[in-house]
């Protein structure tokens, strides 16, 4: 394995104006203690111990930056191997200097994922949890981050691990089955315990696959796009939810794309306002482009807050709109209740059928804490608290998940069908295969390079 010393700078979550950089590896003592002036050398310090004192430029002598270093010997370190971590509040060019400061010593830059891969490698945490790290980066909302956490303390382990293990006893009395074929009651104890202990495997998958549409928007965002005739609302809303709800707005290195992101939080639901080609905010989407192309373009949308004026007659163009987003998840929002009313809300609510309603007034700042609400509901429908749930957000797990149920379902469909049971055990075996690889228990060494190519340089 490749234990060379590797360093990066690893910005904390949220950041602020302390920049860390992380060495790992054999000689990562050695080369901090190199070109750190303090009271002591790093090298006969104790072990997950912090010291003051400065960075120097070996070749002379020159103070870069002063700092914080924290000494951690492993294998009690995420890496398992010795860990500096160089705390420097200066800007970035002094950061950047010290980090080619410990390069110039032969230290070489880390690949993006590369600690965490070496966590998992050197059996820190397995790959769910590794996974969870790069989720935690980027988390949009305190509920995303705890269904990071979660899964990096190793709930989705823990769950996956005792299915494997279900499986594995299953398989057992399979093998039984075909060692000692003359024994007719081991058959018929083997035919039921079978049906029972892949059914179990079978429902623990399908709960989880339940998950993982909530799991997929706290991590994606619930995309959302705003809409409604001119001068009813729509800017005021979108300024609104971004201020009440401090919009949270994070770069993902690579996966920037042409659209215009801007998310939102309104109750832990994070909404991910869309901007395609500028219909953020919709108002003559309709008359534009036709009702055909319109619901064309809305269908990346998974809610629409239709809104409408309380202090006006429904138009042609409001109806047109109710037609466009119908089969869609959408809030009805009657804005500028404080006007005297001239829309019809029998006719609105009679527009809106399954949809909800709420009437606002952004301008005296009513009726938002209802809107938030229904926000809110329209995602939690099924009642998970997403402190105590384990989701499923990630989409290679959801794919191998999948992919273990329909083994699983293949081997009961066999059982019940009286297949001869060796054939069932492919199936099962398979199911027990497909579950590893999301702990990564089962897992090759292409797909490795892969996940951690896409983490973010420094974690
Ligand atoms: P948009 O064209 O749909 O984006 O509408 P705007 O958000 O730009 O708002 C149009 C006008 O309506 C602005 O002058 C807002 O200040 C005003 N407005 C927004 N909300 C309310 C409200 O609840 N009551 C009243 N009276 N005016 C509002
Ligand atoms: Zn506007």
């Amino acid at each position: 394995m490749n234990t060379d010393t590797i360093a990066a700078i690893s910005t904390p979550m949220g950041e602020g104006a302390i920049a860390i950089i992380r060495i790992s590896g054999d000689e990562a003592i050695e080369k901090a203690n190199v070109i750190f002036k303090g009271k002591h050398h790093l090298t006969e310090v104790d072990t997950h111990t912090i010291h003051y004192g400065k960075i120097i430029d070996p070749s002379n002598g020159q103070m870069i930056e002063e700092v914080m270093v924290s000494v951690l010997k492993g294998p009690r370190t995420f890496t398992r191997e010795d860990i500096i971590e160089i705390n420097c509040h200066g800007g970035l060019v002094s950061v950047n200097r010290v980090l080619e400061t410990i390069l110039s010593l032969g230290v070489r830059l880390a690949e993006p994922g590369e600690f965490t891969k070496r966590a998992f490698l050197n059996g820190r945490i397995d790959l769910s949890q590794a996974e969870a790290v790069m989720d935690l980066i980027r988390a949009k909302t305190d509920k995303a981050m705890n269904v990071a956490i979660g899964q990096m303390e190793g709930k989705l382990s823990k769950l996956v691990s005792k299915l494997r293990q279900a499986l594995l006893e299953t398989l057992a009395h399979v093998e039984v089955n075909i060692d000692y074929p003359e024994y007719d009651d081991v058959e018929e104890m083997t035919h039921h315990l079978l049906l029972d202990r892949a059914g179990f495997v079978r429902d623990e998958i399908e709960k989880l696959l339940i998950t993982a549409k909530q799991g997929k928007i706290l991590r994606e965002g619930l995309s959302t796009v705003i809409v409604g005739r001119p001068n009813v609302g729509k800017s005021s809303l979108l300024n609104s939810l971004a201020q009440e709800n401090k919009a949270i707005v994070t770069d993902i290195p690579g996966t920037t794309r042409d659209v215009i992101e801007e998310y939102v939080n309104v109750r832990g639901v994070p909404l991910r306002l869309l901007d395609t080609a500028g219909i953020r905010e919709t108002e003559d989407v309709v008359e534009k482009i036709g009702v055909e192309r319109s619901r064309q373009v809305l269908k990346e949308a998974e809610l629409i807050l239709l809104v409408l004026n309380y202090g006006d007659s429904l138009t042609e163009d409001d109806e047109k709109l109710f037609e466009v987003v119908k089969d869609m998840n959408v809030i009805v929002m009657v804005n500028k209740m404080d006007l005297e009313q001239k829309i019809d809300m029998e006719k609105v609510k009679q527009l809106a059928g399954e949809h909800p309603v709420v009437t606002t007034s952004l301008l005296q700042e009513q009726g938002i804490d209802e809107l938030e609400n229904a926000i809110a509901s329209l995602f939690f429908t099924t009642g998970i608290d997403a402190k105590d749930a384990t989701y499923v957000s990630n989409t290679r797990h959801v794919g191998l998940l999948n992919q273990a149920k329909i083994a699983v379902e293949e081997a009961i469909n066999g059982i019940e069908s009286g297949i001869p049971v060796d054939m069932v055990q492919i199936d099962l075996t398979r199911a027990w295969e497909t579950l590893g690889e999301i702990t990564g228990d089962t897992v090759h060494e292409s797909l490795l390079d892969q996940l951690f190519s896409q983490f973010c340089l420094g974690k």
